[in-house]
């Protein structure tokens, strides 16, 4: 069944989602990286977003419910997926059940992942991120890996919108527009939600925890 990471950016939706995907088999659909890699490829789609998500605002949710679709629908992915980003806000929840329904598919859980906006800051102003493997590191957290990290450091890179400007923005959006998913969830589906302010090997476990259930 598909599992919902929700929480606001730098919750360690993307950290927890790769674990998952190692010891669960599960695919990780990163509603970001897709759109990041629009960018890096410099399509079409790429060039008009590139303006919008280095200033912390949404896409808009005819171009990123586009995008998803069809890996939503890949049969290899069927009922195996992570949504890591991905849905933001009210409209895209009820995009993606109906894309959901018209495949057969199902959300299995949702996992709140709750942090503050101090602790976010952090996260996301220390993060580096592997542009050849993905493996995301923080500056502050984890200096050991980063100076021995196997593709060589020249490939830890920061992102563009992780800046303290964006940073405030994308809370701001995140608080408005993403939030009310947790009601919206909340009486539908499988819901859970776990303090993201712990270590990531904590969480980690109570997302296994629930997994196993
Ligand atoms: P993320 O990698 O999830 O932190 O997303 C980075 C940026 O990509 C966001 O600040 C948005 O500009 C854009 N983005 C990612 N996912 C979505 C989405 N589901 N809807 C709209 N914009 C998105």
């Amino acid at each position: 069944m598909n599992l919902i990471l929700l929480g606001p950016p730098g919750a360690g939706k993307g950290t927890q989602a790769q674990f998952i995907v190692k010891k669960y088999n599960y695919f990780q659909l990163s509603s970001g990286d897709l759109l990041r890699d629009e960018i890096k490829k410099k399509t079409t789609l790429g060039k008009r977003i590139v303006k919008i998500m280095p200033q912390g605002e949404l896409i808009t949710d005819e171009i990123v419910n586009v995008l998803l679709k069809q890996t939503i629908s890949t049969p290899e992915n069927k009922n195996r997926i992570i949504f890591d980003g991905y849905p933001r806000n009210i409209s895209q929840a009820e995009n993606l059940e109906q894309v959901l329904k018209e495949d057969n598919q199902v959300i299995g859980s949702v996992i709140f992942l709750n942090v503050s906006r101090e602790i976010i800051k952090k996260r996301i102003m220390g993060r580096i991120v592997c542009v050849k493997c993905n493996v995301i590191l923080n500056e502050f957290f984890n200096k050991a890996e980063i100076d021995s990290h196997q593709c060589g450091k020249k490939y830890l890179k920061k992102r563009d919108d992780d800046n303290h400007q964006t940073v405030i923005t994308r809370y701001n959006t995140y608080m408005e527009k993403t939030k009310p998913l947790i009601d919206f969830y909340l009486s539908k589906e499988s819901f859970y939600e776990i303090d993201a302010s712990l270590k990531i090997e904590v969480i980690k476990a109570k997302i296994d925890k629930i997994l196993n259930v």
